[in-house]
Order: structure tokens, then sequence, then C-alpha cells
């Protein structure tokens, strides 16, 4: 059976198949995305699948009980809840887990027939500062590139991305384009020495945070140079003077700001400059900023002042870290969108409104993750519905993100997995269906939908999110809009939606499956949106017509001020911690952790420090170090090197209660966010670091 892998947003298809007891699962070498390649991660699928740890009934208030009482008691919860306080006294909180028909019925519920739009996602925390400047510069959340572009260019740039660990199949894919062709080049600015930037052609080891200036720095460069493509940006473009003006005049301005010498910065400028076709592949390095959607769009404005954009192996591209974010986004599952790449203005909800056969459709955009959730802290969201996500490790200030859920009124959490650090809170648990039980489409990072396929029966009692939620709508009176028998009629509406009086104004337009039959659901082949009556085989690149989706289809340069990162209190031996993904662990690993040969990179929580910082604080190898700051302390193991820049540390973001119960790094991120996206600043913390015992 051909399936997607479920953990990033590369988006690899694999073939499983039943052997005996188990389940074979390999890398589908015709799918677009891997070509038959899975990482370490994809290759141990099977191992995940076992009933070891799931959720297998419904459980309301400590006591297992039957589907019907539970999905009554939600429903009444959700009903008195509205009627005393009104309809954004509830929220959904989703995840880019979750598949795109169950996240189309979770927004259709909250936003067509609630009447409120807090429906968001952890999606947020992944790539909302890339989908805010889309919109800025093209008026629309497109992502304008295909994977086949990474091979395709000659100079491979990666910012805030360590993409061996993090999208092993793309880099892979790279590095064999970097070995074949002579000409292609790949720079790495990442503040520390990853295991991508080890194998790069020019590594810029720029101070956490100046990135934006570093991109500001290289449009005024190309300008100095004469390498603007004067013609595009006249043609097809606004604002370009006002985003140029904003620039700093010198590499040597630019070199001090970012922390690096005048001759690797010329270096990478010239190399941008001379190059014909480069790709900027951007992840949470920039995106989890206080100034993410910014520093985005100092990276679009390069490409569209060079025109590189909208063809072959050129383009601003940003990688999405989970497998359904982009799906995420289509549906609506971001407070800010409404459904359908519609927006809440006059012409989107009258459309929706009209589509969904509603009068109660929600008229402005809800609440966002940090948000909602400070909503619930202050008793303005009664009841919190979590699906197919852990919030108490993966949101900032996971101390007080445990405090907020533990004095939720009513928190409903609907997981595969009965034990997770969220769960532990929970009023009601609804048992979800996992992967390998589950049907539906996710959508990766260069818009290729690609179907999940369910060959192994739901455990227990586990039922689909997109079954729970319709069971819950019929409740609460919406029994209408929420007759869903298989998940192909879901993803009918939706693409009949996405085609809904679309004149070519938006860009995601599926509406050539607004027919599609079951038979022709379950033989889905991967393809690239928009597939509609223009585009039927899908569209690999898009802006080959130097045409935008903003009102004079010209792109838009924003000028970009850099912001450094908002770091808390200083101590005179603090250092920055950074974050982010180890190489064999998914998220929370509440399901890679089931894989034995995935433990087995990393045993323990490790903080990594320069060794001239070690010397200062006394902290020799393999000590355990208590690392704090006012929110909280965590405990971690010492590795020192010369790979982690002086004043900096590093953590990885996984470890959860289960493994590590003082040792989560969002214990000690900060509760903000870019103002624009909403995306928390993840990555840069202050913290003070300590030997608490030595081995
Ligand atoms: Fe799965 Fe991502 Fe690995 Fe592909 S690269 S196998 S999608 S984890």
């Amino acid at each position: 059976m051909k399936s997607t892998c479920p953990y990033c947003g590369v988006g690899c298809g694999v073939l499983a198949k039943p052997v005996n007891d188990s389940v074979s699962v390999q890398g589908d070498a015709e799918h677009p995305a891997n070509a038959g390649k899975l990482c370490i991660k994809g290759s141990q699928l099977s191992s995940t699948l076992t009933s070891h740890g799931r959720l297998q009934a419904p459980v309301v208030e400590n006591q297992q009980t039957s589907w019907t009482q539970a999905l009554d008691y939600v429903a009444e919860k959700f009903r008195q809840s509205i009627e005393q306080y009104g309809p954004d006294s509830v929220a959904f909180y989703l995840s880019g887990q979750i598949l795109s028909e169950d996240y189309y019925v979770a927004n259709k519920l909250m936003k067509g027939f609630i009447g409120s739009a807090n429906v968001d996602t952890n999606s947020r925390l992944c790539m909302s500062s890339a989908v805010a400047a889309y919109k800025r510069a093209f008026g629309s959340d497109t992502v304008p590139n295909s994977y086949d572009d990474l091979e395709e260019t000659d100079l491979m740039i990666l910012i805030g991305s360590n993409a061996a660990w993090t999208h092993p199949i793309l880099y892979q894919r790279m590095r064999a384009a970097q070995k074949k062709n002579p000409h292609y080049k790949m720079v790495v600015i990442d503040p520390k020495r990853s295991a991508t930037a080890g194998e790069a052609d020019l590594h810029l080891a720029i101070k956490p945070g100046t990135d934006a200036m570093l991109y500001n720095g290289l449009l005024a460069y190309l300008a100095r140079v004469g390498k603007l493509d004067q013609t595009f940006i006249n043609q097809h473009t606004n604002n370009f003077e006002q985003a140029l003006e904003a620039c700093p005049q010198t590499l040597t301005e630019v070199a001090l700001f970012c922390g690096i010498s005048e001759n690797k910065l010329r270096q990478f400028y010239d190399w941008f400059a001379n190059a014909k076709r480069s790709i900027s592949f951007y992840s949470m390095g920039i995106n989890q900023s206080n100034s993410g959607t910014d520093k985005c769009n100092a990276i679009i404005n390069v490409h569209l002042a060079s025109g590189q954009i909208g063809k072959p192996g050129c383009g601003p591209y940003s990688i999405t870290g989970q497998p359904n974010a982009m799906g995420g986004r289509e549906v609506g599952g971001l407070a800010n969108t409404l459904a359908a790449h519609m927006e809440f203005d006059a012409t989107g909800i009258d459309k929706v409104s009209r589509f969904w056969r509603s009068n109660n459709i929600a008229k402005a955009p809800g609440l966002k993750a940090l948000d909602m959730f400070e909503a619930v802290e202050q008793d303005k969201i009664k009841v919190l519905w979590v699906i197919g996500t852990n919030p108490a490790v993966s949101l900032p200030d996971s101390d007080r993100i445990k405090r907020i859920l533990q004095q939720c009124e009513c928190l409903i959490v609907s997981d595969c997995m009965a034990e997770t650090d969220t769960t532990q809170y929970a009023d009601v648990l609804l048992p979800a269906t996992g992967w390998g039980e589950k049907n539906g489409t996710v959508t990766n990072a260069d818009r290729t939908i690609s179907r999940q396929r369910g060959f192994i029966q739901p455990l227990g009692q586990a039922r689909h999110d997109w079954w729970i939620i319709s069971e819950v709508a019929k409740r609460l009176g919406y029994g209408d809009a929420f007759q869903y028998e298989h998940a192909y009629e879901i993803f009918r509406e939706h693409a009949q939606l996405s085609g809904f009086e679309n004149n070519g104004s938006r860009d995601f337009d599926i509406s050539a499956f607004s027919n599609i039959t079951q038979q022709q659901y379950d033989s889905l082949k991967p393809i690239q949106w928009p597939v509609n009556e223009t585009y039927p085989s899908g569209k690999a690149r898009m802006f080959d017509d130097q045409q935008f989706f903003t009102a004079d289809k010209k792109a838009n340069f924003i000028a970009i001020t850099p912001k450094l990162p908002e770091l808390n209190a200083a101590d005179k031996n603090s250092l920055i911690l950074n974050n982010g993904r180890g190489r064999d662990q998914w998220h929370t690993m509440t399901r890679t952790s089931a894989a034995k040969k995935l433990n087995s990179h990393e045993l323990y929580p490790s903080v990594l420090i320069n060794p001239l910082d070690a010397k200062k604080l006394s902290i020799m190898a393999n000590d355990l170090v208590k690392i704090a700051n006012k929110n909280s302390n965590t405990l971690a193991i010492a590795k020192l090197s010369t790979s982690q820049s002086p004043g900096e540390c590093y953590m990885s973001i996984h470890w959860n209660q289960q493994f590590a119960n003082k040792t989560k790094a969002n214990n000690l991120t900060q509760f903000i966010a870019d103002p624009v996206s909403g995306q928390p600043q993840y990555k840069q913390n202050r913290v003070q670091a300590q030997a608490v015992t030595t081995k």
C-alpha cells in the first residue's frame, strides 16, 4: 500500500506491507519527493506501529466510557460554554500532524457553524512567519518552488536550517547535485557549525538573529555592483526604492552587525551576484523569531531584486517542519485565514458562508496559538480541544503552559497516545486513529498533495479525527453539514470550495477534484497544486508568468529594519540558548521513542557548549549541568564542542517527561512572538549554566 511518511515536511512516499504480525515499510520509488529513499526516521516507521502506550478507549473525568457518552459530554460542554459565554469561549488547537480532511472538518465546525475563529495549530510554531511574508510580498501564501529546483540551482543557500538532520532526503538531493554539478555551491548560514554547515562550501556563523541585516546588505550590494534585474523590478514589483533605502551601504557595517569577517561576507555576496540560479532555503532558524516575518521578506526582497523567482533553480523557498503544515494552511487551520486561502474580508466571508450554507460564520480572525493559551489563562476560553499535539512540551515557557492546561475549565484531548505531557491534564481523552490506520491527504513543502492510506485496522476503539468532530457537530445541531461517511467526501468538498467562484485571484485551487470518486481518491497519485482546468496535472513552479496575486499583479518589496532578538534579563555569565531538532527524533518523541534504533543517537538530554565558555564556567565534558533562567530550570549533560560559537549553547527540543522529567528546552523559552505572524521566538533565550555534579 502506498502512503506518506508522517514526520517531516519533505513528505516522502512509502510502501507499507503487512508481513505476518508486523509491517514492512520501504521508500516508494515512484514518489516525486524521495524516489524510493527514506531517512532513518522513515525507515523505522514499522517499529512505531505498536499498541504500547496507545489510547484505546474514550475517558471522561478519569473514567473509561463509551463513545456515545464521551461525545455527548463534549457536545454538552461546548453548548453550555457557547450559551453562557459566547462562541469565543471555545477553541480548537490543532496540529500539522493531522490530515487535511480532519483539519477541514474542525475548521468548518468552528469558523462556519459555532461562529468563532478560535482555530489555531502547532503549525503556527513552524511556518506562520513564512506565510505572513509570502502574503505581504505576493498577495498570497504561495510557495514558489518545487523540490526539483534544489537540483537545478547553482547556489544553494541554507539559512536557519540544519537540513542534514531536519529534512534529510532533501539534503541528500542537494548533496547529490553538489557532487554532480561542478558549479553548484552550498552556503550555510547558521550560528552553529551544524552537520549541514560542516559540508558547505562556505559557512557564515552569524550572530543569532542577524539574518535580515545579512540579506539587506546583499540587496544593497547587488545594487552597488549593478546586478539588479531592473526590468523585472520595473515591470513586476512595487516599493523597491523604499526597500533599498532601508539597507546598509557598506560591507563593514553588515560584517560588524552579523559578527562575521568582511572577506567571508564578500565571498557570499559575490557568489550570489554572479550566480544565474540561486535558492534561499529557510526554515525554523528564520521563522521562529520575534521578527521572523521581516527576515523572510528580507530574503524575498533579494530574489525579487535579482529576478530570481519563477525560474528553474531560483527562489525564496521556505520549508515546513511538519507533514501537513501546508495542508493546514489550505483548509484554514490558522486563526487568521478563513478557508481555501480566503481571508476574513467581505468577499471571503460571503463566499464561504454561501458555500457552507451557514449564516453563523466567524467574521474576524481568531486567537493565534500564544494568545489562545493566554485566553485560557485569563479564563476567557473555557473549553479547549487539543487534537494531535502535545503543547505541554512544544509551546514556549512550558511550565506556564502546564499551569494553563491544569486550570482550563474543560480540556479535551484527541490523541492516539495515552500518556503524553498534555493528556495528563485532560478532562476528556478521545482515542484517535494513528498513522497506518488513517485515510486522507497531506501537502508537503513543495505543494504536493499526497495520500496517507490506512493499511491496518484501527486499534481498540480509536476513531478518525474527522469522524469524532463530525459527531460532536451533529450533537450541536449542525448535522446536515457534517454527514460524512468517508474521507474522500471531505476532500471533494474542500476541492469544490477551492474552486468556488475562484476567478484566478486565489492561488490555491484544486477544483479539478470537485467530482472525485472514492475510487479515484483511493488511487490518487502525488500532485502539486494548483490542479484545475488550466493545470489539470498540477504545476511545479509558481510565478513563471511574473503574475502575482496582489490587486495589481505585482510583487511587493517590503522595507525591512533589522531587529535583534528580544532577550531576557542578562547575567554576566549568561549564554544564549538556541534549540532545534535532533537527528533521529520527531517532535516530542511520543512516537519515535518507540523505535529503539532512533533512541541510540542521543541517549540522554545534552547541552552543547563551546570549550571557552565551559572553562569560564568550570564545566567539564559530561558534567551534569543545570540550565536556568527566570522561567524555569532544566538538567542536561554537557557536551563540549567548537562547533558551538562562544557565548551560545544548544539543546534539542524533543525530550518529554517520560524520558527526562526535568529536561525540556521549552521550559526556558520565552512567551513572546513575532507581532505580524504570531510565531514564537524559540531561538534566543538567555540562560545561566552551572555544573551540579561531576562524573
Ligand atoms: Fe519521513 Fe522526512 Fe525522513 Fe522523508 S525525510 S522519511 S518525510 S522524516
